[in-house]
Formats: structure tokens, C-alpha cells, sequence
């Protein structure tokens, strides 16, 4: 597997191996970049970023709609390699390119409408505003959503007029060089669009350094996130942090707490929990606790484990052994505290980075499972008796990413949704990403937004022209 550099596929002597994380056998290996790599790919982002804004509007719409005709046409093929490369199951595979696909489009389109306006002023001045692409994008995406995070990037930038260098994980990079594939066959200019992989540090660190980059965009953990971001702030760059959270969902008083349970089942154990959103603190109210637990271990002891290219697989393994480690540790911390294993918590007797859906109850505020993003499936579940409590615990730790609300009472529900500090709320069932819609964090889960209007704006800059009319 190789680099795109140029609007060439390159191949390079310094290779990392790619695993089925269902398998654990190696499945490939990718090509890292050397420095003069990335040199190259900077200086092709400055001559590409040049024709791509140049290019007039339609014909960058014609260009990036065909891209996701291309994708959404492969999206059998590219699920396939996802699954094999990540874990998750090939149906939630195929959701994802074809969501991906569609958020393509969206932005596309959105782009046409970069309106700038004209200001009435005195005299024989012309004042204006208008958007421009702020120029050459660096971008850094992780492996939970190998076609989710790389298009959020590459459609954001691309259809803002900016060209991209984007490193996405090592260990998923199959799919993100299909969904490059497309846009190169669709017609983008050599250069508007360059690939990379490599050692993370040393390639953000050269790529955020280059001053030849504008933007620094990154989905990740919260301490790479801090290091890019000061990276970015010392160049004075704005930057895009999509970072992590730990999702509180508080069930009500009043919440039917079975499809309560069954919503928060499937979205909890949803790419085995290794989902930036993905709920992750269950605080439930003791009239309906004990309904919400019942269901929610029934629906948990209803999810077929396995290799996510089997048919009927809901959960498949983890994406890496670090994850496996991490579940391991949070689980025996929990233990250690008082909490009571309610199903699984431990890997699977089976060759995969395999661990078993999890429910912990009676889990203590100081279990590290309650403070920490599990990124992984395990369900810490506690009761409690006062809602102003339940809001208070909900944001007492540094991240504010995702929320969740059940409640049959729209007063309560203003009132978490008032209450709630994150970016991204859901009542009444746990909502998905959707593109139309800016999704980001607040506190330590990072700033900027993706999808939507907003999505589009961190990517053009605002210019006021002041013109003085002359004969
Ligand atoms: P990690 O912090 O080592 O890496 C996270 C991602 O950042 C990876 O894709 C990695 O390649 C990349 N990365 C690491 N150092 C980098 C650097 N200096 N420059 C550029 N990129 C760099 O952790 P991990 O083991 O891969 O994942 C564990 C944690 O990361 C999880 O617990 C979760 O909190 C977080 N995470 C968050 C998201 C998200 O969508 N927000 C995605 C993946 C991982």
C-alpha cells in the first residue's frame, strides 16, 4: 500500500505491517514517509491548493459529487477492506462509506453557497466581505472511523477550495486509499489531495511546522490533541481538535427504562464502544434502575460477537491490542473499587483482539472506568435519586463532547438539555452523526465543529475589502 503524493501512487523502502484485528495476521504493509516525502507532499499542496481554487465552482462541485458517485458505487468493496483492517462489523462498515459518501455531497454543495456580501457604504467606496479558502490543510485521523474521519477533512477542505495533506492511521490506511482512489479518478487536480503515513509525531510535528500549512485539523485522544494544538498555537495556526469525551446518559425518573435499555445497548456496544460519542456513564434513577439494568443486560446477552465479516456479527474485536490492554485494566480497577461484573469483562478465549461485552454495576465514583474514556465496550451503570446531582456528576469531569437524556417530560428535558455542558446533545434516544448538523466538543474535548455550515467556515477565511472607485 502506498503513499499519494502529486497525484502519484508512490511506494516507499521503510514499510509498518497492517493486521486483522479479527485474525491477528498481517494483511499487508504500508509505506511510511521520509521527510523529502513530505516535503514533496507540501510543495504539491501549494501548487494543487492553487489550481483547486482556481478551478471555477462548478466545475470542483462536478468534481468531488462524481468522488462520492465513485465511493457510495465501491461501497461493497470498501467496507470489506474497512472490516478487515478495523474490526467492525462489514454492515456497519457499509453505513459508514455510504454516510461518508453523503456527507461528501452535502459539503459539495454547501460550498456553492460561500456567499460574501456587500455593505452600503458612503460615497464611492465599495465595502465587501468576502470567503476565501484559508489555504493548505494538514490533517491527522485515528482508526475507529477509517472513512468517517479522513472525508469529514477531506470533504471539508476540498470543497472549500483548499488543497489537503492528510495522514490517516497506519492502522487502517486500506480505506483511506480507496476513498482517494475516488477522488483521483473523479479529476482533482495532482496536488489538491496528498496521502501520507508514517511516524505520527514526526509527521505532524513536520506538516504543522511547514509554513506553508494554514490549518491544522485532528480527530484523537485529548493529550495528542493538546500537543498538536500547541504545536499549531506556537506557529500562530488555527487548528480543528475533535478530540475525546466520556458520554453521560442520565435515564429519568419518568423514562421508559426498557427502550431506554435498548437504545443505549445498541449505540453503547456500536464499533465495540470505540466511538468518540459513544455512551459511556449510565446514570439512571432508582424508580427505573432496576427495569434499565434487567433490559440492558438482556440486549447486551443478545449481541453476536465475531469476526465483523461474518454474517449476523453486531460486535466485532477490538481495533488493537492497546484497546484489549485497556479494557483489561479498566475492568480490574472497577473490581478492585467494589464494582460487580454483571456480564463479561474479559477478552474472548479466541485468537482477534475479541473482549466481551461488559456491564459493571455498583461502580464508584473514583473507579477510573467513571473518569476515563473507556473507548471500548464496557457499560458502567449507577443509580441515583436527585436529578440536580445526577447533571452535577454528568459534568464534573474536564470533557464535554456527547450527552444523553431520557425523560417523557419536555420540562426535563429543557432542563438537560440547558444542563448538559457538551457539544453534541440526544433526548430520548442516542442520535448518530449526521453531517447536515456541526458536531464538536466543548472544555477538554477540543474546539471547532464538523458537518454543517459550520463545518464548512473553519476552512475559509473572512477577507473585508475596502474598494475606492477610480476613473
Ligand atoms: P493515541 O493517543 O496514541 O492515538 C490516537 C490517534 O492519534 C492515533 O490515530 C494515532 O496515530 C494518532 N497520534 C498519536 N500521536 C500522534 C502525534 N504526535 N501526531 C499525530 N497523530 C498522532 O491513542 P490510541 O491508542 O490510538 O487510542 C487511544 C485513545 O485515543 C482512546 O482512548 C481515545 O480516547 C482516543 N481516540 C479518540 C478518537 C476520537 O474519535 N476522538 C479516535 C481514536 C482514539
Amino acid at each position: 500500500m502506498t503513499l499519494f503524493i502529486d497525484g502519484e501512487w508512490i511506494t516507499t523502502g521503510n514499510t509498518a505491517p497492517v493486521i486483522d484485528p479479527a485474525t491477528e495476521e498481517v494483511t499487508g504493509e504500508i509505506s511510511l514517509a521520509s521527510t523529502a516525502d513530505l516535503d514533496r507532499a507540501i510543495a504539491a499542496a501549494v501548487r494543487g491548493g492553487r489550481a483547486w481554487r482556481n478551478t471555477p465552482i462548478a466545475d470542483r462541485t462536478r468534481i468531488l459529487l462524481k468522488a462520492a458517485d465513485l465511493l457510495a458505487a465501491r461501497a461493497d468493496h470498501v467496507a470489506t477492506v474497512m472490516t478487515r483492517e478495523q474490526g467492525k462489523p462489514r454492515s456497519e462498515a457499509k453505513g459508514e462509506v455510504l454516510r461518508v459518501a453523503g456527507a461528501l455531497r452535502w459539503d459539495a454543495e454547501d460550498a456553492r453557497r460561500a456567499y460574501g456580501r456587500i455593505i452600503p457604504s458612503a460615497g464611492d467606496t465599495v465595502l465587501s466581505v468576502r470567503h476565501e479558502p484559508i489555504g493548505p490543510v494538514a490533517a491527522f485521523t485515528p482508526w475507529n472511523f477509517p472513512a468517517g474521519s479522513p472525508m469529514r477533512k477531506l470533504a471539508g477542505a476540498l470543497s472549500a477550495g483548499c488543497s489537503i495533506v492528510i495522514k490517516a492511521s497506519e492502522e487502517t490506511p486500506g480505506t483511506a486509499i480507496e476513498i482517494v482512489k475516488c477522488f483521483a479518478e473523479a479529476g482533482l487536480p495532482a496536488g489538491a489531495l496528498n496521502l501520507v503515513f508514517g511516524d505520527p509525531a514526526e509527521v505532524s510535528k513536520h506538516l504543522i511546522a511547514a509554513p506553508e500549512i494554514r490549518l491544522v485539523a485532528f480527530t484523537g485522544s485529548i493529550p495528542v490533541g493538546k500537543l498538536l494544538a500547541s504545536q499549531a498555537g506556537a506557529a500562530m495556526k488555527p487548528s480543528l481538535m475533535e478530540l475525546g469525551g466520556h458520554a453521560p446518559v442520565i435515564v429519568c425518573a419518568d423514562a421508559d427504562p426498557v427502550q431506554a435499555a435498548r437504545k443505549a445497548v445498541a449505540a453503547k456496544f456500536a464499533n465495540a464502544g470505540q466511538v468518540c460519542t459513544s455512551p459511556s456513564r449510565f446514570l439512571v434513577h432508582q424508580k427505573v434502575y432496576a427495569g434499565f439494568v434487567e433490559e440492558f443486560l438482556a440486549a447486551t446477552a443478545r449481541i453476536k460477537v465475531g469476526n465483523g465479516l461474518d454474517e449476523g456479527v453486531a460486535m466485532g474485536p477490538l481495533a488493537n491490542a492497546r484497546r484489549l490492554k485497556a479494557m483489561e485494566e479498566f475492568v480490574a480497577d472497577a473490581v478492585s473499587r467494589g464494582a460487580k461484573i454483571q456480564t463479561g469483562g474479559e477478552r474472548l478465549d479466541r485468537p482477534g483482539f475479541f473482549f466481551a461485552p461488559t456491564v459493571l454495576t455498583d461502580v464508584p465514583g473514583d473507579a477510573r472506568v467513571m473518569r476515563e474514556e473507556p473507548f471500548g465496550p464496557i457499560a458502567p451503570i449507577v443509580a441515583f435519586d436527585d436529578l440536580d446531582e445526577a447533571l452535577k456528576t454528568a459534568n464534573e469531569l474536564p470533557y464535554g463532547l456527547a450527552a444523553y437524556g431520557f425523560t417523557r417530560s419536555s420540562k426535563t428535558a429543557e432542563k438537560l438539555i440547558n444542563g448538559f455542558e457538551a457539544g453534541i446533545l440526544s433526548i430520548n434516544h442516542c442520535g448518530g452523526s449526521v453531517h447536515e448538523a456541526p458536531s464538536g466538543g466543548v472544555k477538554q474535548s477540543g474546539y471547532g465543529r464538523e458537518g454543517g455550515p459550520e463545518g464548512l467556515e473553519a476552512y475559509l477565511v473572512t477577507k473585508r475589502v475596502s474598494h475606492l472607485l477610480v476613473d
